[in-house]
């Protein structure tokens, strides 16, 4: 039998080099050229022969068959950075303004610490495990791309894992793994809405159609979808992060703007807070003798693990880890994940691999001097393959 524990500990070192290469050369959204070279690179000398590289853009996908016939098991990674200029002082900081800020590098490192490990356990694998490495999760572009590249088909993927690691969940410590069966992450979804008045001049409010004072009614109107539209035990989340309007302390302006998110834990409670908001943003604005047009940019949907799928990932980790180092996440967050696009198409989890330091030192994500402790990336490489040589 192979000991997935013992050999994902032995890779740790190369887990590390590779996770250090990729952190010294960020790079941002779909654009990843340097990286889809190097992770090509890194899985030929594995031997994989099955790799399909370009795939929406630069996403690379590879297949290891087992010795045996079975279903297809996807596994994901991103591989994007973010516009943040590193301030870590680390040996391996990148230098270029860009920075891996969200530990997307040690995503990529540890899918390519399961290939690795699912090479050597080959005879021992029953179907196919298809890596998928992402580009461009951050602004939520990436997974669409790749799904529309066809990188569920062919072989058909019947089943995906993902995971996330650092600190955006409490609850469990670095070497630990949580799960959450359900739903883990919100929706997504960004507007603009256009406040169209008559402007004039501010000392005759009365011969205008003032924007700026329907956004205000609008506004306050909004709060009522979370307060009195939406049940309490529903969360939902409607934030106005901007408005502009006028240009002058003695003049109304024709028009006024405003944009933000809307978040929501279930497609129905998604999409009744799209209308309602549209509702309101339209018809108060009619009332107020104006108009409002609503532009919406939709992202990742509600990220919802499957619970058969989240079950035989608990009982994975606690083989590798032991039961008492698989925490059940109890709290979703309103954060968004765009792995909810492979996740809306074929049953699968997402799970947290905490990687923040046990002296409470670490920064957050997307922060100058954001780290992770690097000792515990096999735990995430040993996860995913536990789990592939076990789920079918
Ligand atoms: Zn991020
Ligand atoms: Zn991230």
């Amino acid at each position: 039998m192979f000991d997935v524990k013992e050999r994902a500990k032995a890779l740790n070192p190369q887990i590390i080099e590779w996770r250090r290469h990729i952190h010294a050369a960020p790079e941002l959204g779909l654009e990843l050229p340097q990286t889809e070279a190097f992770v090509l690179q890194e899985l030929r000398k594995m031997g994989i022969e099955k790799i399909r590289s370009g795939v929406g853009g630069h996403g690379v996908i590879a297949l290891i068959e087992g010795t045996a016939p079975g279903r297809v098991l996807g596994l994901r990674a991103d591989m994007d950075a973010l516009n943040v200029a590193e301030d870590t002082g680390l040996p391996f900081a990148a230098k270029n303004g860009w920075m891996h800020a969200c530990g997307h590098d040690a995503h990529t490192a540890m899918l390519l610490g399961a290939g690795s490990l699912l090479m050597q356990c080959r005879d021992e694998l029953r179907g196919a495990v298809s890596l998928i490495f992402q580009p461009s999760e951050e602004n939520g572009l990436g997974a669409p791309a790749m799904i529309a590249d066809g990188a569920l088909e062919n072989p058909k993927v019947d089943a995906l894992v993902g995971l996330h690691t650092g600190g955006l969940w409490k609850g469990a410590v670095a070497g630990e793994i949580g799960i959450c069966p359900g739903a883990m992450m919100a929706s997504s979804d960004w507007f603009t809405v256009t406040f169209t008045g008559r402007g004039g001049h501010g000392a005759t409010p009365h011969l205008t159609v003032d924007p700026i004072s329907i956004a205000c009614q609008v506004y306050t109107t909004l709060q009522t979808i979370v307060s009195r539209e939406t049940s309490p035990l529903t969360p939902v989340v409607v934030t106005v992060a901007s408005i502009h309007g006028g240009t002058a302390n003695n003049v109304i302006p024709p028009a006024c703007r405003m944009e933000g998110t809307l978040r929501a834990l279930t497609p129905e409670s998604r999409a009744f807070i799209q209308e309602r908001f549209r509702q309101i943003c339209e018809e108060v604005a009619h009332a107020m003798r104006g108009s409002a047009t609503v532009e919406y940019q939709f992202s990742a949907p509600p990220l919802v693990n499957d619970r058969a799928m989240t079950e035989k990932l608990r009982h994975a980790a606690a083989d590798l880890l032991g039961p008492e180092h698989v925490h059940e996440i109890e709290e979703p967050t309103m954060g968004a994940e765009d792995v909810a696009f492979f996740l809306e198409k074929v049953p699968g989890t997402f799970f947290f691999h905490p990687s923040f330091r046990a002296d409470g030192q670490s920064f957050p994500h997307h922060h100058p001097k954001f780290d992770i402790d690097e000792s515990v990336l096999w735990v995430g490489a040993g996860t995913f393959v536990q789990f592939a040589l076990s789920w079918q």
